[in-house]
């Protein structure tokens, strides 16, 4: 057998994976519109498929419609090859997914959290991935990793630097979960996996620049530019929960005054309410406003124009096609919209509101757990140039 240079190794691996991206995306399609969609020479698409089909990643079907002349055997994306697992770890909840490689949900589990030290909430993890693998269906590669979603500042290596609401500094979560499954993993900030979430599979399939608030007991938000997620030099971008809005405001989780969270949040609107009425949770609060409560209804008002000052800020910095509103806040979207919607209209540049979408998460509760798992699947297919 011929011996192939370094550089038609890295060659050959990129073309397996673009060939399997390709399928992924446009299924069914048959090798002769791959090799036209992709420049790649017909005996090599022939080759790289014949690779693919025998890693049962794809598989055929046939034959498809043609012009004339023989019909064409089509080609599927097998995405029952493997599965992926998605958590999200929240401040009040751990919700899990396990999702087949094209992001459809196949099993969940979703847990109430009300201490949040690390081996609480690793316990937990823990066992729900313990379960979601034991009840997961036979195939070829099994879990083909697991990524975590985290409300706080990740590194690149998958360390938790700082996660102000969750109490955690420098936590080695990626490490600890490789140890613990044996599978590749992947750690993101919540916000930036939400983001990715609603663009693949909710609400901003259609847009190039989308703004995802993750709005719960804290807020991060999710940069997506030119359909990239921009994550700063070191991943740490997004971190608008702590933009000042009030120079000599209330005290903040991250140490500082007067942060947007620190009125606009989750938290914010269960302080507010403590002070005001006996409630103990956002689905109290929500229960109280669609039973006409007049004071839980103007909480929602009131927590909606702060969400909206924020977002001006974030309008007029971007100029984003679509702003999405997503995690927890996003339950009472019929309770803050107007409020949020009336604040923008009134303070944004008006150029800025031409053309802007504003809309809620599609996913609800799963933007960061759907996020996660397609880096998850991402980092797979990515696999397929080292396996060629
Ligand atoms: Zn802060």
């Amino acid at each position: 057998m011929e011996t192939m240079s370094w550089n038609q190794q890295i060659v050959k691996k990129n073309n397996k994976a673009l060939v399997l991206q390709l399928i992924m995306e446009k299924e069914p399609i048959s090798r002769a519109d791959i090799s036209q969609v992709s420049g790649l020479h017909k005996t090599t698409v022939s080759s790289l498929v014949n690779e693919l089909l025998n890693e049962e990643l794809i598989y055929e079907s046939g034959p498809g419609e043609s012009s004339g002349g023989r019909r064409p055997v089509l080609l599927h994306f097998n995405k029952v090859a493997g599965y992926a697992i998605g958590i999200d770890i929240g401040v009040n909840y751990v919700l899990s997914v396990l999702t087949d490689l094209k992001g459809n949900i196949v099993n969940q589990k979703n847990q109430p959290v009300n201490q949040t030290t690390y081996s609480s909430i690793m316990n937990i993890v823990e066992s729900m991935v313990q379960s979601l693998m034991d009840e997961m269906p036979a195939s070829r590669y099994g879990i083909v990793g697991i990524g975590a979603g985290v409300p706080g500042i990740v590194n690149k290596e998958g360390t938790v630097l700082l996660a102000p609401n969750l109490g955690w500094n420098n936590i080695q979560l990626k490490t600890d979960l490789e140890t613990l499954f044996k599978v590749p993993v992947m750690i993101e900030n919540e916000a930036n996996a939400g983001a990715i979430g609603e663009q693949q599979f909710g609400a901003g399939q259609d847009f190039q620049n989308i703004i995802y608030i993750s709005a719960g007991i804290g807020i991060g938000v999710g940069i997506i530019l030119n359909k990239e997620l921009y994550q700063g030099k070191n991943g740490f971008s997004g971190e608008m929960g702590h933009m000042i809005i009030d120079l000599n405001g209330k005290r903040c989780n991250c140490g500082s005054r007067g942060c947007w969270e620190a009125y606009a949040s989750e938290y914010a609107l269960l302080e507010m309410a403590g002070k005001d009425m006996d409630s103990d949770s956002l689905e109290s609060l929500l229960k109280l406003a669609e039973n006409r409560d007049e004071n839980a209804q103007n909480l929602f008002e009131k927590i909606g124009d702060y969400l909206g000052y924020g977002i001006n800020n974030i309008i007029n910095t971007f100029n984003p096609d679509q702003v999405i509103i997503g995690n927890r806040l996003a339950l009472a979207k019929e309770w803050i919209e107007p409020s949020v919607r009336k604040t923008i209209e009134t303070h944004t540049l008006s150029h800025h509101q031409k053309e802007l979408h504003l809309d809620f998460s599609k996913l609800g509760k799963y933007s960061t757990a759907l996020g996660v798992s397609a880096f998850v699947v991402e980092n797979f297919i990515k696999q397929e140039e080292k396996t060629a």
